[in-house]
């Protein structure tokens, strides 16, 4: 009873927003991404991110303001990971904060000797492990052209990731999945990728994936929604495990 309530009120609220096709035109019509989707789905993923909207807070920084545009687009691309997983999936974080471009994170941790390092650089994405999503608005307006870099769809599979044990790469696996197949998949990757990144050779994804298991699975889920094909050439047992976990095929049938 009380579900049909706030489902009822939710259609509501959205029915509120008076949000158009020619708004998500606007919004996501240059992401190639979303135009893969066909229109059923699009409809699906737009009704996933008017819900976020509803649930989740979007705040610009300093000088931003979002705009109702903005804030559809960054929605919208939120929304993919999750379109067939649901909303609950970002059940540990409630606001996404947005800075107008590249942002300087300070840093600090403890090495193996007890020493205290601080780190200062630009960041376009960042995500804490009980705090916020943040993001470069810059980074979010330029992420159309599915070039395999997507700093939304990046951070928040860091916070899928992050549901269960904290960021390693090794998210909540649903049930029909066998970890062990998953940790042999990546390895594999790891190993193939970290030999070519040592002989100088050019990778097929971002060479940022090697820095540790967490980016390893940030950047491929970048690039299995971003450039599924490049994935699943290069590294088809990683594409399986990925496909296995968004319950999505980028790619139709493989
Ligand atoms: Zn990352």
């Amino acid at each position: 009873m009380l579900e049909d309530f706030k489902q009822w009120r939710d259609a509501r609220r959205i029915d509120a927003l008076g949000v158009t096709p020619r708004d998500w035109q606007l919004a996501l019509g240059d992401w190639a991404v979303y135009l893969r989707y066909p229109p059923a789905e699009q409809e699906r993923l737009q009704q996933l991110a008017l819900h976020l909207l509803l649930h989740k807070r979007l705040q610009g920084i300093g000088e931003l303001q979002l705009t109702d545009s903005m804030r559809l687009r960054i929605a919208g691309m939120a929304a993919v990971p999750v379109l067939n997983l649901g909303l609950e999936w970002y059940d540990r974080w409630k606001t996404i904060l947005v800075y107008d471009g590249p942002f300087v994170a300070e840093h600090e941790w403890h090495d193996e000797f007890g020493v205290v390092h601080a780190e200062r650089r630009a960041l376009s994405g960042e995500t804490m492990q009980s705090g916020p999503v943040v993001l470069s608005w810059q980074d979010v307006e330029h992420a159309g052209g599915a070039t395999g870099v997507n700093v939304v769809l990046h951070e928040l599979a860091h916070t899928l990731d992050m549901r269960w044990d904290g960021a390693n790469g090794a998210p909540p696996l649903h049930a029909d999945m066998h970890p062990v197949q998953w940790k042999h998949e990546f390895t594999r990757a790891w190993d193939y990728l970290q030999n070519r990144y040592q002989r100088g050779e050019r990778l097929p994804v971002d060479d940022y994936a090697l820095q540790d298991p967490a980016e390893f699975f940030a950047v491929l889920s970048e690039v299995f929604f971003e450039q599924p094909r490049r994935l699943f050439e290069s590294l088809p047992g990683v594409y399986r495990q990925l496909q296995a976990f968004y319950r999505q095929n980028p790619l139709g049938v493989v």
